[in-house]
């Protein structure tokens, strides 16, 4: 697995602003961000993506996303926010360490923007369904 800058923060050998630290998680404010606030909250144990974290990571994660939300909301007084989670590279994910983006959206439009194109179920939604549940 190549090394991230975010594993560089985890380690202290790069600076950023952070706004949060437990055990097991680092959120820090966004170097490039979409609006005033953007953090990121991000597991310390090296993970590309989410569906390669521990249980434990994904519990820590699970506790801190609110906490870190409602701080975020508290501070800069938004009253909208986006998580946003990005897994490989076609889905827009630059660095390769978990992470999830906190992203309040304001009135003046800044914050994340989303092209939601909406599709159908298909044919064989209970198929799928099931297929899924047989996967986990
Ligand atoms: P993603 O496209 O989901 O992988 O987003 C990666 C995010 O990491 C971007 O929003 C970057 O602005 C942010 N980022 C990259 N390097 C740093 C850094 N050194 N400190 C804080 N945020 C960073």
């Amino acid at each position: 697995m190549a090394e991230t800058v975010f594993a560089k923060i985890v380690r202290g050998e790069i600076p950023c602003h952070p706004v949060y630290e437990d055990e097991l998680v680092l959120a820090f404010l966004d170097i490039n961000p979409l609006s005033r606030g953007h953090v990121l909250v991000i597991p310390k144990a090296t993970a590309e993506t989410l569906d390669q974290v521990d249980d434990d990571t994904a519990a820590a994660l699970g506790r801190a996303l609110p906490r870190v939300a409602r701080a975020v909301m508290k501070a800069t007084g938004a009253t909208a926010y986006n998580v946003l989670q990005n897994n490989g590279a076609s889905a827009h994910q630059a660095v390769f360490h978990v992470h999830f983006h906190i992203i309040p959206k304001y009135d003046d439009g800044t914050g994340l923007g989303i092209s939601w194109r909406i599709g159908a179920l298909g044919e064989d939604p209970k198929g799928l369904a099931a297929a899924i549940a047989d996967a986990l």
